[in-house]
C-alpha cells in the first residue's frame, strides 16, 4: 500500500551522501525504522546499512531508486546515539559518515548463543584467576617481608639501614594482614555463590575505598565539576590514587542506575588495570579492546545494548574503539593518561582521537567526564585556563610523597674519561649493580626496538634502505633469525651482512632494545633479564607474562621501550634508566618537547613508587637541555607554560587547529603534480594559513610517495565553516581531476 516509501541507508564507504531505497514489495513503513540494518545493493555490491531517516523525499527520479534487499535478521538495530556520534565524528574528522560506521561495526553476524556462553565461560575463569592473583599478591607480600626481615637481621644494631628495614617491615606486615582477610572473604564469597554467575563483589568490606584527605579534598572538587557540567582534568602525580579515585566515581556512577566508560589508551594498560577493576567490579566488569575475539565483542556490544536499568549494569573498560559501543543510559566517561598519543587513530578515517570523542560522547550522553594524568596534555592545560575545562591538582603520593632523585649523566664527557662500557656508563652500572644487590629491580628505557636502528656500508656509506619506503632498515638479530625489516610497512630481507652495493661489511649506526639487552646480559651475567617491545609484545601471553614475571620479583632487569613508560605499578621498582634521551629531543615537530617531557615524567614516576625513595637516571649528550633542568628542579609546570607561550607566539595548538593534508600516490611526478595542484586551490582560499606542499621527512611508504599540505585555522566562529570548505575544496579537487590516488585529510595530527 505504501509504495512512495522511501528511506535514506549509511553505507560503510567513503561516500559523501547516504543513498535512497524503497521498501521491498508488501512491505509497509512500519516495517523499517531507523537504525535498522539493511541489506542493499550499491554500485553492483551488496552492503549491510543502517537506515538513518525513514520517510525521505527522494532527491533523483523516483523510478531510479531501488528497493532494499532486506532488513538483516540477527543483527541488533543501531541506536539514535550511536549515529548522533558517528555525525559528530563525521564532521569534526571531516571523513564520512560511512568511514565512522565501518569502524564502529568492523564485525558482521556472530551467533549470539555462542557468543553468551563463552562470556559465561571467561568470567567463570576470570573469577578463578581473581583468586589466584589474590593469592599470589600475599605470597608476594609474605616474601617481600622475609627479604625486609633478612635485611634487618642483617644490618648493624642500632644503625639507620636496621631502623629503616625494621619501619619498612612493620608496614609489610600490616599490608600482608589486609591482603590475606581480603582472599578469605572471597573464597567465602565464591564458594557459596559459585554456582550463580553474577556473583556480585560489591558489597566486601575493600571495595570500600577510604580515601586520604589530598585524595578526598580532590575527590570533592571534581564532583564540583561535574555539578557545574564541566569535564574535570585530574593532574595528579603517579602514584596518588587517581585509579583509586575513578573506582569511586565509578561505584557511584554505578549506584545510580547508570553505566561507566573506562578509557585506557593502549591494550597493555587495559590488561593490567583489568584485574584491579575486577576486584571492586567482579563480573560487572566487561573489557573492549582489539586482542579480544569476534564473540567477546560481540557480547560485550549486546550486554550494552540490551541493558534496560533494572538488570545489573556495567563498567566497561576499553581502547579508543569502546567509544562506538551502543552506549545509552552512561553516568560516567574515564579517560585515564590522556595525554597519551596512542588515543589518536592515524590510519583509516576515521582519524579520530579517543579523549576528544570521549568529550563529544559525553555531551550526547549527558554525563560526567573525568580526563586523568600525571603528564597532561597542552590541549588539556589550555582548556582549563581558559574556563572550558575545571582543574583538579592531586599533587602527594598516596604511599609517601618520596619523589625520586634524578641523576643526569653526560655520556660526552663520560667517554672522554673513558667512563663508558658500549651503551652503558661506569656510573649506571653502579646504580644498577647496588639496586639488585639489595634487591630491587631495574627498568631500562630505550626507545628503538631492534638491534640496531640503521646500517652503514664501512667501504662505501650505503645506507641499506627498503625498497618500498623511504626509511633506513633496522638490523634485528633476535627473534627474527638475523633479518633487516622496515618500520614503516614490515618489508623484511635476510641479514647478510655485506652491502648489496659493494659487498663491503655492514656496520650498526646506534643500538636498539635487542643490543641493550646484548650489553645489559653481559655487564650483568648473574642478572635475570627480559626486554619488551613492540617485537615480543606481538604475543599476548609473552607480554602478560614479561608484566607477571617483572611484578613477581622474577626478573632484575626489564629492557623496552616507551611501552614501560605507561601506566604500570611495580612495588619493588627502585631504578629507572633512561639509556639514551638524544633520540627524544629535538624532532622536527613543534610537539616534540611537549611528548619528551611527558615520557620523561611517566618514566620516573614507575620507580619508588611505595613510599621508598626511587632513583631515575638520564644519560644524555646534551645535559644542558632545558627540559632536564625542569625535571631536575620539578618545574614541569613552568616548562608547559612557556610552551604554552611558545605555541600561541607561532599561533600552534592549542591555540589553533591544525588539518594536515597528504597526497598518496604510486608515481613521484604524479604526486607532486597533484599536490601543486591542490596546494593552489587551497592557498586562493586559505591564504596565510596555508603551507605547503613539502616532503615530509619519510616521503615514501609501502610504495606510495606523499606530498603534504598543512592548514592551520584560529579557533573562532569561523573554524567550523573553515573545515567544511577544505572539505568541499578536496572534494571538486578529486572530481576535476578524477584523481585515483589519495588524499588523506587528518585533523589535529598528533
Ligand atoms: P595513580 O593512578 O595516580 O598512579 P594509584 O591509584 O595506582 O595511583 O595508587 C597508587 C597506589 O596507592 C596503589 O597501589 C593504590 O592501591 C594505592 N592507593 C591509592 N589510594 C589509596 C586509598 N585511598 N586506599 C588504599 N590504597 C590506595
Ligand atoms: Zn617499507
Amino acid at each position: 500500500m505504501n509504495r512512495a516509501f522511501y528511506i535514506s541507508v549509511i553505507l560503510p564507504l567513503k561516500l559523501e551522501w547516504e543513498p535512497c531505497y524503497s521498501l521491498q514489495s508488501g512491505m509497509d513503513s512500519s516495517d523499517v525504522k531507523a537504525g535498522d540494518r539493511v541489506k542493499v545493493q550499491f554500485a553492483g555490491k551488496v552492503y549491510s546499512g543502517v537506515v538513518s531517516k525513514v520517510g525521505v523525499k527522494p532527491e533523483t527520479d523516483p523510478s531510479k531508486i531501488k528497493p532494499i534487499i532486506c532488513v538483516e535478521e540477527g543483527l541488533e538495530p543501531v541506536l539514535e546515539e550511536e549515529m548522533e556520534l558517528w555525525r559528530q565524528v563525521a564532521g569534526y574528522y571531516l571523513c564520512s559518515i560511512g568511514e565512522v560506521y565501518k569502524a564502529a561495526y568492523p564485525i558482521g553476524k556472530i551467533n549470539l548463543e555462542e557468543a553468551r556462553a563463552a562470556a559465561l565461560e571467561k568470567a567463570r575463569k576470570s573469577r578463578e584467576k581473581l583468586l589466584e592473583n589474590m593469592r599470589g599478591k600475599v605470597a608476594k607480600i609474605q616474601d617481600r617481608l622475609e627479604k625486609k626481615l633478612a635485611l634487618a637481621a642483617k644490618a648493624k644494631e642500632g644503625t639507620k639501614t636496621k631502623l629503616r628495614n625494621t619501619e619498612d617491615a612493620e608496614r609489610i606486615r600490616q599490608e600482608l594482614e589486609t591482603a590475606r582477610e581480603v582472599l578469605k572473604q572471597a573464597e567465602a564469597l565464591y564458594s557459596n555463590r559459585a554456582a550463580k554467575t553474577g556473583a556480585s563483589l560489591e558489597d566486601l568490606p575493600w571495595t570500600k575505598i577510604k580515601l586520604s584527605p589530598a585524595q578526598d579534598k580532590a575527590y570533592k572538587s571534581v564532583r564540583d565539576g561535574f555539578a557545574a557540567g564541566r569535564p574535570v582534568l585530574l593532574n595528579g602525580v603517579t602514584g596518588s590514587g587517581k585509579t583509586e579515585i575513578y573506582i569511586k566515581l565509578a561505584q557511584e556512577a554505578l549506584k545510580s542506575g547508570k553505566n561507566v566508560l573506562y578509557m585506557v589508551p593502549e591494550i597493555a594498560l587495559s590488561r593490567q588495570l583489568e584485574e584491579r577493576l575486577q576486584t571492586h567490579f567482579g563480573d560487572r566488569l566487561l573489557t573492549f579492546h582489539s586482542g579480544e575475539t569476534a564473540a567477546s565483542k560481540r557480547n560485550t556490544a549486546e550486554t550494552i545494548r540490551s541493558f534496560k536499568g533494572s538488570d545489573n549494569n556495567y563498567i566497561v573498560l576499553g581502547t579508543r574503539s569502546s567509544l562506538f559501543l551502543p552506549h545509552h543510559t552512561l553516568g560516567l566517561i574515564i579517560v585515564d593518561e590522556e595525554h597519551d598519543s596512542s588515543y589518536k587513530q592515524d590510519s583509516p578515517a576515521p582519524r579520530y582521537n579517543g579523549r576528544d570523542t570521549a568529550l563529544m560522547l559525553s555531551v550526547i550522553q549527558k554525563c560526567g567526564i573525568i580526563l586523568g594524568s600525571a603528564t597532561p596534555s597542552l590541549e588539556e592545560l589550555y582548556n582549563c585556563r581558559y574556563g572550558k575545562h575545571h582543574l583538579v591538582e592531586l599533587q602527594e603520593r598516596y604511599h609517601g610523597s618520596q619523589e625520586s632523585d634524578i641523576e643526569i649523566i653526560d655520556t660526552k664527557a663520560e667517554r672522554r674519561k673513558r667512563g663508558m662500557v658500549g651503551n652503558f656508563s661506569r656510573k649506571l652500572i653502579d646504580h644498577i649493580q647496588s639496586t639488585i644487590d639489595n634487591g630491587g629491580q631495574v627498568m631500562i628505557l630505550r626507545s628503538r626496538r631492534s638491534w640496531a636502528p640503521a646500517l652503514q656500508c664501512e667501504e662505501c656509506g650505503e645506507i641499506p634502505k627498503c625498497p618500498h619506503c623511504n626509511v633506513s632498515l633496522s638490523f634485528h638479530k633476535y627473534g627474527q633469525e638475523g633479518s633487516m625489516t622496515c618500520h614503516y610497512c614490515g618489508h623484511k630481507t635476510v641479514f647478510t651482512g655485506r652491502c648489496s652495493k659493494c659487498g663491503g661489511a655492514l656496520k650498526s649506526l646506534g643500538a636498539g632494545t635487542q643490543r641493550i639487552e646484548e650489553e645489559t646480559a653481559a655487564i650483568f651475567p648473574n642478572a635475570r633479564i627480559a626486554r619488551l617491545d613492540s617485537d615480543t609484545a606481538q604475543s599476548k601471553t609473552f607480554e602478560t607474562k614479561t608484566i607477571k614475571d617483572f611484578s613477581k620479583g622474577e626478573i632484575d632487569i626489564l629492557i623496552g621501550t616507551q611501552m614501560l613508560s605507561k601506566g604500570f605499578d611495580f612495588s619493588n621498582l627502585h631504578l629507572v634508566a633512561v639509556i639514551s634521551a638524544d633520540t627524544l629531543l629535538g624532532l622536527q615537530d613543534f610537539r616534540a618537547d611537549e611528548k619528551a617531557l611527558q615520557l620523561l615524567e611517566q618514566f620516573r614516576g614507575r620507580s619508588g613508587r611505595r613510599g621508598e625513595k626511587g632513583l631515575f637516571v638520564i644519560q644524555t649528550s646534551q645535559p644542558e637541555h632545558p627540559i632536564y633542568q625542569r625535571i631536575q628542579k620539578n618545574e614541569a609546570v613552568h616548562f608547559n607554560d612557556s610552551l604554552l607561550l611558545e605555541r600561541e607566539t607561532f599561533n600552534f595548538p592549542p591555540y589553533s587547529r591544525i588539518i594536515e593534508i597528504d597526497i598518496r600516490d604510486r608515481y613521484a611526478d604524479r604526486a607532486e603534480r597533484m599536490a601543486g595542484k591542490l596546494a593552489d586551490m587551497l592557498t586562493k582560499r586559505f591564504g596565510m594559513a596555508f603551507s605547503g606542499p613539502y616532503t615530509p621527512a619519510v616521503d615514501k611508504i609501502a610504495d606510495e610517495h606523499i606530498r603534504a599540505m598543512r592548514i592551520s585555522l584560529k579557533k573562532d566562529k569561523k573554524l567550523v565553516s573553515g573545515k567544511k570548505d577544505i572539505m568541499e575544496i578536496v572534494q571538486k579537487f578529486e572530481k576535476a581531476n578524477k584523481y585515483s590516488g589519495h588524499i588523506i585529510l587528518n585533523v589535529d595530527p598528533s
